[in-house]
């Protein structure tokens, strides 16, 4: 019922009362055989109708605004509503109360979120101004060198545009990865899920790094000869982008001289194990558990030095995952480490 209703069927209420003790009155008086003064009664009437009415009135008020009073005691981060809007109904109330708790919880749920996300957004803008500010400070130095009379030496001068320019394709794979990343953090990448066979990307991964292997006398390979095809239900160039940062991660982390094997192993019926395996320097326990954080890096001068944006595995992670498959590492220091995630057999 709502309030303005209760305000009337308080009236007719009073009005009844009222009503019945004229009635009274009427009953005892003939009873008695009293003169009925009909003016009195009436006026008598009047005045009991007016103080009910007040009365009746005034304690629906006083319990509405005890009800109401205890809701917002509840939910205090509610602004008052109207109270026009609002049912008296003792159900109703319980109804409303707990819609208004729903309500907070939603409200602060979403006030979480949008602090996460504000963390988010201010750790990552300062994480990618310290990442690109390397390459960029290389290129001014290298072109203000140049400007300053460095130019005029022919073999400085290609020396010089020769490092500028690395720098550049450096700070452009690192935009690529923020690109790539930001895309995943976003659910913005579409899965193009398909049948492949899943030994043919390891080899395309291995003849793309083949020059980086050659570089730190890795040897890449499979832990077998697969005469046969491992068909797996996934997207083939995200599994590709997997396989090239791990597989470079292990060119970059291995030992010089050392070896990559990529084997495949099945988990059950449904799913197989791909595993990238080297003997370089490994990672200690204490590191694991952050691995696959952005910007995460064991040894921050040496993965940059490798030419490493910090964001291979927060991105191998993000896509392992997006194919709801797991990935994760073993690795003893000084042996060297692997990495393994699985993939939905075709
Ligand atoms: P980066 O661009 O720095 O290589 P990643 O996200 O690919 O970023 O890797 C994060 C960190 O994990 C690296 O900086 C490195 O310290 C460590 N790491 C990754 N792969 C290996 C590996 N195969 N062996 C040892 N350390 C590794």
């Amino acid at each position: 019922m709502k309030i303005k209703n209760f305000f009337i069927f308080s009236i007719a209420i009073s009005f009844v009362l009222t009503l019945c003790i004229d009635v009274s009155i009427l009953i005892y008086m003939a009873a008695t055989k009293t003169t009925v003064h009909i003016q009195a009664l009436l006026l008598l009437s009047l005045a009991l109708f007016i103080l009910l009415s007040l009365i009746i009135n005034n304690g629906v008020e006083t319990y509405i605004n005890y009800r109401i009073g205890k809701i917002y005691k509840q939910v205090n981060t509610l602004k008052k509503k109207r109270i026009s809007n609002i049912n008296i109904n003792a159900d109703e109330f319980d109804f409303l109360a707990r819609d208004i708790l729903k309500y907070t919880y939603k409200k602060k749920r979403e006030i979480n979120k949008l602090n996460y996300r504000e963390n988010y957004r201010r750790d990552f803008l300062g994480n990618v101004a310290h990442e690109i500010k390397t390459p960029l400070f290389t290129v001014q130095g290298y072109l203000l060198t140049l400007i300053e009379g460095a130019a005029e030496d022919r073999e400085i001068r290609d020396k010089y545009l020769k490092r500028a320019n690395a720098a550049i394709e450096r700070l452009s794979e690192i935009v690529d990865d923020l690109d790539l990343i930001t895309k995943l953090e976003t659910n913005d990448l579409k899965l193009n899920i398909d049948t492949f066979n899943i030994i043919k990307v390891v080899q395309k991964v291995f003849d793309l790094l083949e020059m980086q292997a050659k570089k730190r006398n890795i040897k890449l390979t499979l832990d077998k000869f697969y005469d046969i095809p491992e068909f797996v239900m996934a997207d083939e160039s995200k599994i590709e982008q997997v396989l090239i940062n791990l597989v470079m991660n292990s060119i970059k982390y291995g030992k010089i001289g050392g070896t990559t094997v990529v084997s495949i192993e099945y988990v059950d019926d449904e799913k197989i194990l791909v595993k990238v395996k080297d003997n370089g320097e490994g990672i200690d326990k204490d590191n694991i558990p952050r691995l696959f954080e952005r910007f995460y890096r064991v040894d921050k001068s040496r993965s940059r030095d490798q030419g490493g944006s910090g964001l291979g595995l927060a991105i191998v992670k993000h896509i392992v995952e997006a194919h709801e498959q797991t990935i994760d590492v073993k690795s003893v220091v000084g042996s060297g480490s692997t990495f393994y995630f699985t993939l939905d057999k075709a």
